[in-house]
């Protein structure tokens, strides 16, 4: 079974879903059917967990 996440775009901020196996190559890249930016989906799952994880320390 395809399990898919949301991934935010770093340029235009847009989410879309991506399928998971994306996340474990951090060297895959997606491209944001928004703005057509291309970047590499670990990086931004990365950010992501960084940026969710300052929220639960607040
Ligand atoms: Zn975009």
């Amino acid at each position: 079974m395809a399990d898919f996440r949301y991934v935010p775009c770093p340029a235009c901020k847009g989410e879309f879903m991506v399928g998971e196996e994306f996340f474990r190559l951090t060297e895959a890249y997606c491209h944001c059917p928004y703005c057509a930016h291309e970047f590499p989906v670990g990086v931004a799952a990365a950010a992501q967990q960084a940026a969710s994880a300052a929220q639960r320390q607040m």
